[in-house]
């Protein structure tokens, strides 16, 4: 830390991030990320740790921000791999710094808060979002930025939608960016932010638990751990939006490509055999959720994602999904390393 001043905003970071992580609307798992610029340096969240957690433990890396810019600006693979930028000495956990650093390093303000904004996500991946967007965020310098996988081609796509004085960022397909000079700033344009930006969830049946063990029978099967899950296989809409494919890229990582729904009279068994392997979760309509038995912390949040994204998407709405090159390129990329990651994390 340069001066005491940074210490006191890094300080303020680390309780906003805390409390930005406990709140399942704003955040799930390992997703979303907050940064804090120190003269040269970048603090930012580390890859795989929880924002939750941000008082308890350490999860802010230090990055040298100039040749990571560099890099991004030369389109060099090595932003790719943010942890060659970490300062090793101010390092010593050896923690990596989160793969959204470039998107943090891009914005000029000195705070930087990315999230996986459920009001966000659930209008960032209607075909009409930007427009809809557009109707809401009068008066705000925001900026839309189609989506790209995170990384160095994220960052590519931010770069050539940034101009002066944008301090908001909607990522299509994928969450929120809100930037400011101060801690307190950045926590005022996220809160009004994410309120012109929301919308109502439509209202759910109850789900049926009994139902649901019974579906489970012998298998590994469990019930999610938040019940507000089930609304995504309890809503028709909501239903029918999930079947159709992935909506965004942290979904593919802990649940994989797109949701699997049970057939009239099909079991948690049967949907198995049918399938010829266990999805990480089951939606069976009219009745709720089944996550399998190994499922992650992590897998549990991002169905509860899931419900709450979808229950407030416009039923109406044309939804863009992510191609199947994109999901390929999700679940091929640096794949078992980045998901053990976050799966660690959330275990
Ligand atoms: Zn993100």
């Amino acid at each position: 830390m340069a001066t005491q001043a940074d210490a006191q905003e890094l300080a303020a970071l680390r309780a906003l991030s805390a409390s930005i992580g406990l709140n399942p609307h704003m955040t799930q798992a390992a997703g979303g990320n907050t940064s804090l610029k120190a003269g040269d340096t970048l603090w930012i969240k580390a890859s795989g740790t929880w924002l939750k957690d941000a008082l308890s433990d350490d999860i802010m890396v230090p990055v040298a921000m100039a040749p990571l810019l560099e890099a991004v600006e030369e389109r060099d693979p090595a932003a790719d791999t943010p942890q060659a930028f970490a300062i090793e000495e101010l390092n010593p956990r050896g923690l990596r710094p989160s793969i959204e650093t470039t998107v943090h390093a891009l914005m000029p303000q000195r705070v930087v808060l990315h999230v996986h904004c459920v009001d966000t996500i659930a209008l960032a991946v209607q075909a009409d979002g930007e427009a809809e967007v557009a109707r809401r965020l009068a008066g705000i310098e925001w900026a839309y930025v189609p989506y790209f996988r995170p990384g160095l081609p994220l960052a590519r796509g931010i770069a050539e939608k940034l101009r002066p004085g944008v301090d908001v960022l909607i990522l299509g397909n994928h969450g929120l960016v809100v930037a400011a000079e101060t801690v307190g700033e950045a926590e005022r344009l996220l809160r009004r932010v994410r309120s012109l930006l929301a919308r109502p969830a439509r209202a759910t049946a109850a789900p049926d638990l009994a139902a649901l063990t019974a579906l489970a029978g012998g298998s590994a099967y469990r019930l999610p751990t938040d019940v507000e899950a089930h609304a995504v296989a309890l809503d028709p809409q909501s239903r029918r939006m999930a079947e159709a494919g992935s909506l965004y890229p942290d979904h593919v990582i802990f649940l994989g490509q797109g949701s699997v729904v049970a057939r009239p009279g099909e079991d948690a068994a049967s949907v198995t055999a049918r399938r010829g392997t266990a999805p990480m979760a089951i939606l069976f309509p009219g009745a709720g959720v089944l996550m399998r038995g190994d499922a992650s912390a992590g897998a549990d949040a991002m169905l509860r994602c899931l419900a709450d994204v979808t229950a407030r998407v416009d039923a109406a709405a044309r939804l863009n999904y992510l191609t199947a090159a994109e999901n390929d390129e999700l679940v091929n990329w640096d794949a078992e390393q980045y998901r053990q990651k976050l799966n660690a994390a959330g275990g």
